[in-house]
Protein backbone atom coordinates (compact mmCIF):
# COMPACT_ATOMS: atom_id res chain seq x y z
CA UNK A 1 0.00 0.00 0.00
CA UNK A 2 1.17 3.36 -1.24
CA UNK A 3 1.86 6.24 2.05
CA UNK A 4 -0.67 7.56 3.26
CA UNK A 5 -0.20 11.80 3.00
CA UNK A 6 -1.61 15.15 3.24
CA UNK A 7 -4.79 15.67 1.28
CA UNK A 8 -8.04 18.23 1.80
CA UNK A 9 -10.24 16.90 4.11
CA UNK A 10 -13.89 17.85 4.30
CA UNK A 11 -16.66 15.48 6.07
CA UNK A 12 -19.55 14.57 4.03
CA UNK A 13 -23.14 15.63 4.23
CA UNK A 14 -26.21 14.66 3.54
CA UNK A 15 -28.59 12.06 5.03
CA UNK A 16 -26.96 8.82 3.04
CA UNK A 17 -24.55 6.50 5.50
CA UNK A 18 -21.27 5.53 4.02
CA UNK A 19 -20.34 3.37 7.40
CA UNK A 20 -22.85 0.98 8.70
CA UNK A 21 -24.82 2.84 11.08
CA UNK A 22 -25.16 6.51 12.10
CA UNK A 23 -22.79 6.26 15.38
CA UNK A 24 -19.80 4.63 12.89
CA UNK A 25 -20.82 7.25 10.81
CA UNK A 26 -20.84 10.39 12.93
CA UNK A 27 -17.47 9.31 14.46
CA UNK A 28 -15.97 9.47 10.58
CA UNK A 29 -17.91 12.58 9.83
CA UNK A 30 -16.87 13.96 13.16
CA UNK A 31 -12.75 12.88 12.46
CA UNK A 32 -12.91 14.27 8.84
CA UNK A 33 -14.61 17.52 10.35
CA UNK A 34 -12.13 18.39 12.62
CA UNK A 35 -9.37 18.28 9.95
CA UNK A 36 -11.50 20.52 7.81
CA UNK A 37 -9.19 23.48 6.78
CA UNK A 38 -12.25 25.78 7.65
CA UNK A 39 -11.97 23.94 11.09
CA UNK A 40 -8.50 23.18 11.97
CA UNK A 41 -5.69 25.71 11.96
CA UNK A 42 -2.84 23.18 10.42
CA UNK A 43 -4.53 20.78 8.81
CA UNK A 44 -1.79 19.39 6.71
CA UNK A 45 -0.11 18.08 9.65
CA UNK A 46 -3.00 16.71 11.05
CA UNK A 47 -2.92 19.65 14.05
CA UNK A 48 -6.28 20.95 14.91
CA UNK A 49 -6.07 23.47 17.37
CA UNK A 50 -4.37 24.14 20.56
CA UNK A 51 -0.17 24.33 19.97
CA UNK A 52 -0.20 20.78 18.47
CA UNK A 53 -3.35 19.10 19.43
CA UNK A 54 -3.66 16.42 16.65
CA UNK A 55 -6.81 14.56 15.31
CA UNK A 56 -4.75 11.34 13.74
CA UNK A 57 -1.81 10.49 14.65
CA UNK A 58 -0.22 10.57 10.98
CA UNK A 59 -1.93 10.14 7.52
CA UNK A 60 -1.53 6.40 7.77
CA UNK A 61 -3.24 6.66 10.51
CA UNK A 62 -5.94 8.96 9.42
CA UNK A 63 -6.91 6.45 6.51
CA UNK A 64 -7.15 3.72 8.27
CA UNK A 65 -9.44 5.23 10.67
CA UNK A 66 -11.57 6.14 8.08
CA UNK A 67 -11.83 2.43 6.71
CA UNK A 68 -12.11 1.11 9.48
CA UNK A 69 -15.50 2.74 10.80
CA UNK A 70 -16.52 2.23 7.00
CA UNK A 71 -17.19 -1.11 8.19
CA UNK A 72 -17.73 -1.25 11.41
CA UNK A 73 -20.53 -3.33 12.38
CA UNK A 74 -22.89 -2.47 15.27
CA UNK A 75 -21.46 -4.74 17.88
CA UNK A 76 -17.69 -4.28 17.24
CA UNK A 77 -15.69 -1.50 18.82
CA UNK A 78 -12.38 0.46 17.43
CA UNK A 79 -9.53 0.70 19.71
CA UNK A 80 -7.78 3.91 19.13
CA UNK A 81 -4.26 4.97 20.77
CA UNK A 82 -3.12 8.46 20.61
CA UNK A 83 -4.59 8.61 17.17
CA UNK A 84 -4.06 5.65 15.71
CA UNK A 85 -6.24 2.54 15.17
CA UNK A 86 -4.73 -0.89 17.07
CA UNK A 87 -7.97 -2.79 17.13
CA UNK A 88 -11.01 -3.79 16.46
CA UNK A 89 -13.19 -5.90 19.17
CA UNK A 90 -16.73 -7.63 19.41
CA UNK A 91 -18.78 -5.95 21.63
CA UNK A 92 -21.95 -5.39 21.67
CA UNK A 93 -24.63 -2.69 20.35
CA UNK A 94 -25.07 -0.62 23.36
CA UNK A 95 -20.89 -0.22 23.58
CA UNK A 96 -18.76 2.39 22.30
CA UNK A 97 -18.11 2.55 18.81
CA UNK A 98 -14.97 3.80 19.51
CA UNK A 99 -12.91 3.80 22.46
CA UNK A 100 -9.92 6.48 22.44
CA UNK A 101 -7.04 6.87 25.09
CA UNK A 102 -4.70 9.94 24.10
CA UNK A 103 -1.56 10.95 25.15
CA UNK A 104 -1.15 9.29 28.54
CA UNK A 105 1.87 8.63 30.55
CA UNK A 106 2.78 7.08 33.72
CA UNK A 107 3.34 9.79 36.25
CA UNK A 108 7.14 10.03 36.71
CA UNK A 109 7.77 9.89 32.67
CA UNK A 110 4.82 12.40 32.45
CA UNK A 111 6.25 15.77 31.04
CA UNK A 112 6.84 17.67 27.90
CA UNK A 113 10.46 16.18 27.30
CA UNK A 114 9.76 12.47 27.55
CA UNK A 115 6.75 13.02 25.61
CA UNK A 116 8.63 14.47 22.44
CA UNK A 117 10.57 11.93 22.58
CA UNK A 118 7.97 9.32 22.39
CA UNK A 119 6.61 11.95 19.90
CA UNK A 120 9.56 11.72 17.11
CA UNK A 121 9.93 8.14 17.78
CA UNK A 122 6.20 7.90 16.25
CA UNK A 123 4.43 6.01 19.23
CA UNK A 124 2.10 9.03 20.46
CA UNK A 125 -0.01 12.22 19.83
CA UNK A 126 -0.85 14.90 21.71
CA UNK A 127 -4.32 15.12 21.44
CA UNK A 128 -5.69 18.33 23.12
CA UNK A 129 -9.17 18.17 24.69
CA UNK A 130 -11.14 18.04 21.62
CA UNK A 131 -8.88 17.91 18.92
CA UNK A 132 -8.11 13.47 19.66
CA UNK A 133 -11.58 13.12 20.46
CA UNK A 134 -13.37 14.64 17.61
CA UNK A 135 -15.59 16.71 18.62
CA UNK A 136 -13.79 20.56 18.14
CA UNK A 137 -16.01 23.00 16.31
CA UNK A 138 -13.79 25.77 15.71
CA UNK A 139 -13.68 29.59 17.82
CA UNK A 140 -17.68 29.32 18.58
CA UNK A 141 -16.20 26.86 21.53
CA UNK A 142 -13.88 29.83 22.39
CA UNK A 143 -16.57 32.72 21.79
CA UNK A 144 -19.23 30.85 24.09
CA UNK A 145 -16.59 29.87 26.96
CA UNK A 146 -15.98 33.46 27.23
CA UNK A 147 -19.82 34.56 27.32
CA UNK A 148 -20.35 32.39 29.66
CA UNK A 149 -17.25 33.82 32.05
CA UNK A 150 -19.35 37.38 31.47
CA UNK A 151 -22.44 35.94 32.06
CA UNK A 152 -21.77 34.65 35.36
CA UNK A 153 -19.84 37.76 35.91
CA UNK A 154 -22.96 39.92 36.00
CA UNK A 155 -24.84 37.22 37.77
CA UNK A 156 -22.44 37.39 40.83
CA UNK A 157 -22.55 40.87 40.31
CA UNK A 158 -26.41 40.97 41.17
CA UNK A 159 -26.26 38.38 43.28
CA UNK A 160 -24.11 40.96 45.39
CA UNK A 161 -26.20 43.47 44.53
CA UNK A 162 -23.66 45.74 43.23
CA UNK A 163 -25.19 45.81 39.56
CA UNK A 164 -29.19 44.51 39.25
CA UNK A 165 -29.35 44.48 35.26
CA UNK A 166 -28.36 39.98 34.90
CA UNK A 167 -26.76 41.38 32.12
CA UNK A 168 -23.50 43.61 31.92
CA UNK A 169 -25.66 46.90 30.26
CA UNK A 170 -24.10 50.06 32.11
CA UNK A 171 -20.69 48.73 33.15
CA UNK A 172 -17.15 48.59 31.34
CA UNK A 173 -15.07 46.06 31.70
CA UNK A 174 -10.82 46.83 31.18
CA UNK A 175 -9.00 43.95 29.94
CA UNK A 176 -6.35 43.10 27.65
CA UNK A 177 -5.28 40.93 24.50
CA UNK A 178 -6.97 40.77 21.14
CA UNK A 179 -4.95 37.42 20.28
CA UNK A 180 -6.63 34.05 19.40
CA UNK A 181 -8.42 33.30 21.90
CA UNK A 182 -8.27 36.96 23.82
CA UNK A 183 -9.77 38.45 20.69
CA UNK A 184 -13.14 36.99 21.69
CA UNK A 185 -13.08 38.99 25.12
CA UNK A 186 -14.69 42.14 23.07
CA UNK A 187 -17.79 40.39 21.36
CA UNK A 188 -18.47 38.34 24.41
CA UNK A 189 -18.69 41.49 26.33
CA UNK A 190 -21.13 43.47 24.05
CA UNK A 191 -23.12 40.07 23.90
CA UNK A 192 -23.87 40.48 27.30
CA UNK A 193 -25.08 44.17 26.66
CA UNK A 194 -21.88 45.70 28.41
CA UNK A 195 -19.04 47.95 27.08
CA UNK A 196 -15.24 46.59 27.23
CA UNK A 197 -11.95 48.42 26.29
CA UNK A 198 -9.23 45.78 25.28
CA UNK A 199 -5.88 47.21 25.68
CA UNK A 200 -3.50 45.46 22.73
CA UNK A 201 -0.26 46.73 21.83
CA UNK A 202 -0.36 45.07 18.20
CA UNK A 203 -1.98 47.41 16.43
CA UNK A 204 -2.81 44.29 13.18
CA UNK A 205 -4.47 42.14 15.87
CA UNK A 206 -6.95 45.15 16.85
CA UNK A 207 -7.92 45.72 12.85
CA UNK A 208 -8.15 41.91 12.71
CA UNK A 209 -10.95 42.03 15.28
CA UNK A 210 -12.63 44.82 13.68
CA UNK A 211 -12.45 43.45 10.26
CA UNK A 212 -14.19 40.30 11.92
CA UNK A 213 -16.96 41.59 13.42
CA UNK A 214 -15.15 41.21 17.61
CA UNK A 215 -14.60 44.47 17.93
CA UNK A 216 -16.38 48.16 17.10
CA UNK A 217 -14.15 50.32 17.38
CA UNK A 218 -10.59 51.46 17.88
CA UNK A 219 -9.98 54.64 20.17
CA UNK A 220 -7.58 57.24 19.47
CA UNK A 221 -6.00 57.25 22.74
CA UNK A 222 -6.80 56.40 26.62
CA UNK A 223 -8.74 60.48 26.62
CA UNK A 224 -11.03 58.88 23.54
CA UNK A 225 -11.42 55.41 25.02
CA UNK A 226 -12.86 56.45 28.50
CA UNK A 227 -14.86 59.13 27.34
CA UNK A 228 -16.58 56.65 24.34
CA UNK A 229 -16.83 54.17 27.27
CA UNK A 230 -18.52 56.05 29.65
CA UNK A 231 -21.14 57.42 26.80
CA UNK A 232 -21.72 53.82 25.59
CA UNK A 233 -22.12 52.70 29.69
CA UNK A 234 -24.75 55.53 30.11
CA UNK A 235 -26.72 54.85 27.47
CA UNK A 236 -26.23 51.42 28.41
CA UNK A 237 -25.35 50.60 24.78
CA UNK A 238 -23.27 48.04 24.04
CA UNK A 239 -19.77 48.86 22.34
CA UNK A 240 -16.57 47.74 22.33
CA UNK A 241 -12.94 49.60 22.12
CA UNK A 242 -9.31 48.20 21.01
CA UNK A 243 -6.84 50.65 22.37
CA UNK A 244 -3.41 50.58 21.08
CA UNK A 245 -1.04 50.66 23.92
CA UNK A 246 1.11 48.60 26.66
CA UNK A 247 -1.58 46.95 29.65
CA UNK A 248 1.50 47.36 31.98
CA UNK A 249 1.19 51.01 31.46
CA UNK A 250 -2.01 51.50 30.34
CA UNK A 251 -3.99 50.10 33.46
CA UNK A 252 -1.64 51.90 36.39
CA UNK A 253 -2.35 54.88 34.48
CA UNK A 254 -6.26 54.62 34.58
CA UNK A 255 -6.10 53.68 37.77
CA UNK A 256 -4.33 56.70 38.66
CA UNK A 257 -6.59 58.82 36.76
CA UNK A 258 -9.60 56.89 39.05
CA UNK A 259 -11.16 55.38 35.61
CA UNK A 260 -14.73 54.40 36.15
CA UNK A 261 -14.04 50.92 35.47
CA UNK A 262 -16.47 47.91 36.77
CA UNK A 263 -14.84 44.89 35.93
CA UNK A 264 -11.37 44.04 34.99
CA UNK A 265 -9.21 40.70 33.82
CA UNK A 266 -6.67 40.11 31.28
CA UNK A 267 -6.10 37.48 28.21
CA UNK A 268 -2.20 38.59 26.90
CA UNK A 269 -0.12 35.87 26.34
CA UNK A 270 1.30 36.26 30.25
CA UNK A 271 1.76 32.15 30.03
CA UNK A 272 4.78 32.80 28.28
CA UNK A 273 7.21 35.63 29.74
CA UNK A 274 8.55 35.62 26.05
CA UNK A 275 5.69 36.69 24.64
CA UNK A 276 4.58 39.40 26.92
CA UNK A 277 5.77 42.91 25.65
CA UNK A 278 7.84 44.97 28.49
CA UNK A 279 7.71 48.22 29.54
CA UNK A 280 9.57 50.28 27.15
CA UNK A 281 10.26 48.03 24.43
CA UNK A 282 9.27 48.73 21.50
CA UNK A 283 6.35 46.16 19.94
CA UNK A 284 8.53 46.64 16.47
CA UNK A 285 11.59 45.49 18.23
CA UNK A 286 9.76 42.68 20.49
CA UNK A 287 10.51 39.47 18.61
CA UNK A 288 14.43 40.14 18.17
CA UNK A 289 14.60 41.76 21.47
CA UNK A 290 13.00 38.06 23.14
CA UNK A 291 15.06 35.90 20.59
CA UNK A 292 18.55 37.21 21.50
CA UNK A 293 18.33 37.99 24.86
CA UNK A 294 15.38 35.87 26.43
CA UNK A 295 16.53 36.10 29.61
CA UNK A 296 16.94 39.45 30.10
CA UNK A 297 13.85 39.83 28.16
CA UNK A 298 11.59 37.68 30.65
CA UNK A 299 13.49 39.28 33.87
CA UNK A 300 11.71 42.84 32.06
CA UNK A 301 8.81 41.09 30.73
CA UNK A 302 7.76 39.58 34.29
CA UNK A 303 8.40 42.58 36.53
CA UNK A 304 6.11 44.28 33.93
CA UNK A 305 3.32 41.78 34.49
CA UNK A 306 4.04 42.79 38.32
CA UNK A 307 3.07 46.66 37.57
CA UNK A 308 0.14 45.00 35.67
CA UNK A 309 -0.93 42.97 38.32
CA UNK A 310 -0.53 45.44 41.19
CA UNK A 311 -2.76 48.00 38.93
CA UNK A 312 -5.14 44.43 39.03
CA UNK A 313 -5.05 45.01 42.15
CA UNK A 314 -5.37 48.24 42.82
CA UNK A 315 -9.14 48.32 40.61
CA UNK A 316 -10.04 45.20 43.00
CA UNK A 317 -9.22 47.78 45.76
CA UNK A 318 -11.28 50.19 44.29
CA UNK A 319 -14.41 47.75 44.13
CA UNK A 320 -14.23 46.63 40.62
CA UNK A 321 -14.50 43.22 40.05
CA UNK A 322 -11.44 41.51 39.26
CA UNK A 323 -10.02 38.11 38.06
CA UNK A 324 -7.50 35.90 36.11
CA UNK A 325 -8.58 34.55 33.08
CA UNK A 326 -6.10 31.53 33.25
CA UNK A 327 -2.78 33.06 31.77
CA UNK A 328 -0.85 32.43 34.92
CA UNK A 329 -0.46 36.52 35.08
CA UNK A 330 -0.78 36.03 39.47
CA UNK A 331 2.19 33.83 39.05
CA UNK A 332 4.17 35.73 36.67
CA UNK A 333 4.10 38.89 38.84
CA UNK A 334 4.71 36.98 41.80
CA UNK A 335 8.12 35.55 40.49
CA UNK A 336 8.67 39.27 39.84
CA UNK A 337 8.21 39.47 43.72
CA UNK A 338 5.00 41.45 43.66
CA UNK A 339 3.12 40.21 47.14
CA UNK A 340 0.00 40.64 46.55
CA UNK A 341 -0.76 38.82 43.16
CA UNK A 342 -2.91 36.55 44.42
CA UNK A 343 -5.37 38.78 45.65
CA UNK A 344 -7.62 38.38 43.54
CA UNK A 345 -8.92 34.93 42.08
CA UNK A 346 -9.36 32.52 38.98
CA UNK A 347 -11.92 32.56 36.79
CA UNK A 348 -12.86 28.50 37.62
CA UNK A 349 -12.99 28.91 40.88
CA UNK A 350 -14.56 32.50 41.03
CA UNK A 351 -17.40 32.42 38.11
CA UNK A 352 -17.44 28.68 36.33
CA UNK A 353 -17.57 26.20 39.71
CA UNK A 354 -20.73 27.43 40.37
CA UNK A 355 -21.88 26.79 36.85
CA UNK A 356 -20.20 23.03 37.81
CA UNK A 357 -22.09 22.38 40.67
CA UNK A 358 -25.72 22.83 38.85
CA UNK A 359 -24.29 20.09 36.71
CA UNK A 360 -23.46 22.91 33.76
CA UNK A 361 -21.08 22.94 30.90
CA UNK A 362 -20.08 23.08 27.78
CA UNK A 363 -22.51 21.08 25.78
CA UNK A 364 -22.23 20.96 21.89
CA UNK A 365 -23.92 18.98 19.02
CA UNK A 366 -22.87 19.36 15.22
CA UNK A 367 -25.32 18.79 12.37
CA UNK A 368 -24.40 15.79 10.15
CA UNK A 369 -26.84 16.74 7.52
CA UNK A 370 -24.13 19.60 6.91
CA UNK A 371 -27.36 21.74 6.57
CA UNK A 372 -27.48 25.10 8.78
CA UNK A 373 -31.10 24.58 9.03
CA UNK A 374 -31.23 21.94 10.99
CA UNK A 375 -28.85 24.09 13.64
CA UNK A 376 -31.81 26.85 13.18
CA UNK A 377 -34.52 24.49 14.04
CA UNK A 378 -32.13 23.10 17.33
CA UNK A 379 -31.87 26.23 18.11
CA UNK A 380 -35.82 27.43 18.13
CA UNK A 381 -36.55 23.84 20.38
CA UNK A 382 -33.65 25.19 22.74
CA UNK A 383 -35.27 28.35 23.29
CA UNK A 384 -38.93 26.34 23.18
CA UNK A 385 -37.50 24.00 26.13
CA UNK A 386 -35.93 26.45 28.37
CA UNK A 387 -37.83 30.57 27.61
CA UNK A 388 -37.12 31.33 31.28
CA UNK A 389 -33.28 31.10 30.71
CA UNK A 390 -32.36 35.13 29.72
CA UNK A 391 -28.63 34.27 29.09
CA UNK A 392 -29.21 31.22 27.16
CA UNK A 393 -31.74 32.36 25.03
CA UNK A 394 -29.59 35.82 24.36
CA UNK A 395 -26.33 33.58 23.43
CA UNK A 396 -28.51 31.23 20.89
CA UNK A 397 -30.17 34.31 19.01
CA UNK A 398 -26.96 36.31 18.73
CA UNK A 399 -25.55 33.23 18.05
CA UNK A 400 -27.25 32.75 15.55
CA UNK A 401 -26.83 36.13 13.79
CA UNK A 402 -23.08 36.25 14.48
CA UNK A 403 -21.71 32.86 14.38
CA UNK A 404 -20.06 31.71 11.13
CA UNK A 405 -20.39 27.46 10.81
CA UNK A 406 -16.55 26.71 10.51
CA UNK A 407 -16.87 22.63 8.70
CA UNK A 408 -20.87 20.98 9.74
CA UNK A 409 -22.95 23.47 11.01
CA UNK A 410 -22.37 23.08 14.95
CA UNK A 411 -23.98 24.74 17.67
CA UNK A 412 -22.89 24.89 21.80
CA UNK A 413 -24.64 26.44 24.71
CA UNK A 414 -23.80 25.57 28.32
CA UNK A 415 -26.65 23.32 29.76
CA UNK A 416 -27.22 22.06 33.18
CA UNK A 417 -28.16 18.64 34.97
CA UNK A 418 -31.42 17.62 33.29
CA UNK A 419 -31.62 19.83 30.35
CA UNK A 420 -29.12 18.17 28.41
CA UNK A 421 -31.07 15.06 28.40
CA UNK A 422 -33.97 16.91 27.82
CA UNK A 423 -32.17 18.62 24.73
CA UNK A 424 -31.53 15.04 23.74
CA UNK A 425 -34.55 13.56 23.95
CA UNK A 426 -36.27 16.62 22.41
CA UNK A 427 -33.67 16.17 18.83
CA UNK A 428 -33.48 12.54 18.95
CA UNK A 429 -37.51 13.43 18.53
CA UNK A 430 -36.80 15.99 15.98
CA UNK A 431 -34.64 13.69 13.91
CA UNK A 432 -37.16 10.58 14.03
CA UNK A 433 -40.38 13.16 12.87
CA UNK A 434 -37.53 14.27 9.81
CA UNK A 435 -37.39 17.87 11.04
CA UNK A 436 -34.19 17.66 10.37
CA UNK A 437 -32.25 16.69 7.76
CA UNK A 438 -30.62 13.85 9.10
CA UNK A 439 -28.80 12.82 12.90
CA UNK A 440 -26.88 15.05 15.11
CA UNK A 441 -23.74 14.15 16.86
CA UNK A 442 -24.08 15.42 20.62
CA UNK A 443 -21.02 15.93 22.74
CA UNK A 444 -18.81 18.21 24.71
CA UNK A 445 -15.67 19.84 25.59
CA UNK A 446 -13.67 17.92 28.19
CA UNK A 447 -13.66 21.00 29.97
CA UNK A 448 -16.33 19.86 31.91
CA UNK A 449 -18.05 19.51 35.36
CA UNK A 450 -17.39 15.88 35.85
CA UNK A 451 -14.66 15.47 33.53
CA UNK A 452 -11.20 16.72 34.26
CA UNK A 453 -8.74 16.98 37.06
CA UNK A 454 -6.76 19.79 36.36
CA UNK A 455 -5.16 21.80 39.36
CA UNK A 456 -4.01 24.82 37.82
CA UNK A 457 -7.39 25.40 36.14
CA UNK A 458 -10.99 23.53 36.19
CA UNK A 459 -10.19 21.96 40.01
CA UNK A 460 -8.30 24.39 40.93
CA UNK A 461 -8.56 25.34 44.91
CA UNK A 462 -11.19 22.44 45.07
CA UNK A 463 -13.35 23.31 48.83
CA UNK A 464 -11.95 19.73 50.11
CA UNK A 465 -8.25 20.10 48.67
CA UNK A 466 -8.83 17.67 45.93
CA UNK A 467 -7.66 19.04 43.48
CA UNK A 468 -5.12 16.68 41.43
CA UNK A 469 -7.34 13.54 42.45
CA UNK A 470 -8.11 12.04 38.89
CA UNK A 471 -10.31 9.46 39.97
CA UNK A 472 -13.07 11.65 38.55
CA UNK A 473 -12.05 11.91 34.83
CA UNK A 474 -11.93 7.84 35.16
CA UNK A 475 -14.96 7.40 36.72
CA UNK A 476 -16.51 10.07 33.99
CA UNK A 477 -15.10 8.00 30.78
CA UNK A 478 -16.73 4.69 32.47
CA UNK A 479 -20.10 5.46 33.58
CA UNK A 480 -20.19 6.87 29.36
CA UNK A 481 -19.21 3.44 27.99
CA UNK A 482 -21.48 1.77 30.47
CA UNK A 483 -24.79 4.06 29.76
CA UNK A 484 -24.28 3.75 25.91
CA UNK A 485 -22.16 7.00 24.60
CA UNK A 486 -21.10 6.77 20.87
CA UNK A 487 -17.45 7.31 21.18
CA UNK A 488 -15.45 7.94 24.34
CA UNK A 489 -11.97 9.52 25.05
CA UNK A 490 -9.79 9.71 27.83
CA UNK A 491 -6.89 12.22 27.39
CA UNK A 492 -3.72 13.64 29.35
CA UNK A 493 -2.59 17.26 29.40
CA UNK A 494 -4.91 19.31 27.48
CA UNK A 495 -5.21 22.55 28.08
CA UNK A 496 -2.20 23.48 30.55
CA UNK A 497 0.34 20.93 29.26
CA UNK A 498 2.00 17.44 30.35
CA UNK A 499 1.38 16.05 34.24
CA UNK A 500 -1.31 18.54 34.77
CA UNK A 501 -4.25 16.95 33.68
CA UNK A 502 -6.11 14.38 33.11
CA UNK A 503 -9.81 14.35 31.36
CA UNK A 504 -12.55 12.65 29.46
CA UNK A 505 -15.14 13.16 26.90
CA UNK A 506 -18.16 11.76 25.23
CA UNK A 507 -20.16 11.93 22.16
CA UNK A 508 -23.39 10.32 21.34
CA UNK A 509 -25.38 10.24 18.19
CA UNK A 510 -29.27 11.35 18.38
CA UNK A 511 -29.98 8.93 15.34
CA UNK A 512 -34.37 9.33 15.77
CA UNK A 513 -34.53 5.72 16.72
CA UNK A 514 -35.88 4.20 20.24
CA UNK A 515 -32.76 2.70 21.01
CA UNK A 516 -30.55 6.17 20.63
CA UNK A 517 -32.92 7.77 22.85
CA UNK A 518 -32.25 5.49 25.15
CA UNK A 519 -28.99 5.81 25.13
CA UNK A 520 -28.61 9.68 24.96
CA UNK A 521 -30.80 9.83 28.25
CA UNK A 522 -28.68 7.50 30.15
CA UNK A 523 -25.54 9.24 28.86
CA UNK A 524 -27.09 13.05 29.05
CA UNK A 525 -28.15 12.58 32.59
CA UNK A 526 -25.11 10.50 34.26
CA UNK A 527 -22.26 12.34 32.09
CA UNK A 528 -22.93 15.60 33.95
CA UNK A 529 -24.41 13.74 37.08
CA UNK A 530 -20.65 12.61 37.56
CA UNK A 531 -20.14 16.51 38.10
CA UNK A 532 -22.51 16.93 40.54
CA UNK A 533 -21.30 14.40 42.42
CA UNK A 534 -17.50 14.95 42.54
CA UNK A 535 -18.89 18.70 43.42
CA UNK A 536 -20.98 17.38 46.61
CA UNK A 537 -18.11 15.32 47.17
CA UNK A 538 -15.69 18.32 48.16
CA UNK A 539 -18.83 19.67 50.14
CA UNK A 540 -20.58 22.59 47.67
CA UNK A 541 -23.97 23.07 48.67
CA UNK A 542 -25.29 24.12 45.33
CA UNK A 543 -24.26 20.64 44.24
CA UNK A 544 -26.39 18.73 47.19
CA UNK A 545 -29.20 21.00 46.11
CA UNK A 546 -28.18 19.85 42.60
CA UNK A 547 -28.51 16.39 43.60
CA UNK A 548 -31.43 16.54 45.62
CA UNK A 549 -33.85 17.98 43.06
CA UNK A 550 -32.49 15.50 40.14
CA UNK A 551 -32.15 12.64 42.79
CA UNK A 552 -29.35 11.94 41.86
CA UNK A 553 -28.13 9.34 44.79
CA UNK A 554 -24.80 9.59 46.73
CA UNK A 555 -24.49 6.87 48.75
CA UNK A 556 -22.21 8.82 51.57
CA UNK A 557 -25.00 11.56 52.05
CA UNK A 558 -27.51 8.74 52.43
CA UNK A 559 -28.96 6.56 55.28
P1 LIG B 1 -2.16 35.10 21.84
O1 LIG B 1 -0.71 34.90 22.02
O2 LIG B 1 -2.81 34.76 20.54
O3 LIG B 1 -2.53 36.64 22.13
C1 LIG B 1 -1.96 37.41 23.18
C2 LIG B 1 -2.06 38.90 22.82
O4 LIG B 1 -1.52 39.67 23.89
C3 LIG B 1 -1.27 39.26 21.57
O5 LIG B 1 -2.13 39.86 20.62
C4 LIG B 1 -0.19 40.21 22.08
O6 LIG B 1 0.13 41.22 21.14
C5 LIG B 1 -0.84 40.79 23.32
N1 LIG B 1 0.10 41.33 24.31
C6 LIG B 1 1.27 40.78 24.75
N2 LIG B 1 1.83 41.57 25.68
C7 LIG B 1 1.03 42.65 25.82
C8 LIG B 1 1.10 43.81 26.63
N3 LIG B 1 2.09 44.01 27.51
N4 LIG B 1 0.11 44.74 26.50
C9 LIG B 1 -0.90 44.57 25.61
N5 LIG B 1 -1.02 43.49 24.83
C10 LIG B 1 -0.06 42.53 24.94
O7 LIG B 1 -2.85 34.30 23.02
P2 LIG B 1 -4.39 33.84 23.19
O8 LIG B 1 -4.60 32.54 22.50
O9 LIG B 1 -5.31 34.95 22.88
O10 LIG B 1 -4.45 33.54 24.76
C11 LIG B 1 -4.16 34.56 25.69
C12 LIG B 1 -3.95 34.02 27.08
O11 LIG B 1 -5.18 33.71 27.71
C13 LIG B 1 -3.11 32.75 27.11
O12 LIG B 1 -2.23 32.82 28.20
C14 LIG B 1 -4.16 31.67 27.29
O13 LIG B 1 -3.65 30.51 27.90
C15 LIG B 1 -5.15 32.37 28.19
N6 LIG B 1 -6.51 31.81 28.09
C16 LIG B 1 -6.92 30.90 28.99
C17 LIG B 1 -8.19 30.38 28.92
C18 LIG B 1 -8.60 29.37 29.92
O14 LIG B 1 -7.92 29.18 30.91
N7 LIG B 1 -9.69 28.68 29.67
C19 LIG B 1 -9.07 30.79 27.95
C20 LIG B 1 -8.63 31.72 27.04
C21 LIG B 1 -7.33 32.22 27.12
Amino acid sequence: MAAAGPRPVRAPRGGGLSARGWPQEAAYRMLQNNLDPEVAEHPDQLVVYGGTGKAARDWGSFEAMLRTLRTLKDDETMLVQSGRPVGVMTTHEWAPRVLIANSHLVGDWANWEEFRRLEQLGLTMYGQMTAGSWIYIGTQGILQGTYETFAAVAAKLARENKHSAGSLAGTVTLTAGLGGMGGAQPLAVTMNGGVAIVVECDPSRIERRIAHGYLDVRAEDTADALRRATEARDARRPLSIGLLGNAAEVLPRLLAEGAPIDIVTDQTSAHDPLAYLPLGVDFADMHTYAKEKPADFTRRARESMARHVEAMTGFQDAGAEVFDYGNSIRGEAQLAGYGRAFAFPGFVPAYIRPLFCEGKGPFRWAALSGDPKDIAATDRALLDLFPENESLARWIRLAGERVHFQGLPARICWLGQGERAAAGERFNDMVASGELAAPLALGRDHLDTGSVASPYRETEGMRDGSDAIADWPMLNAMVNVASGASWVSLHHGGGVGMGRSLHAGQVTVADGTALGGEKLRRVLTNDPGTGVIRHVDAGYEQAERTAAEHALRVPMREG
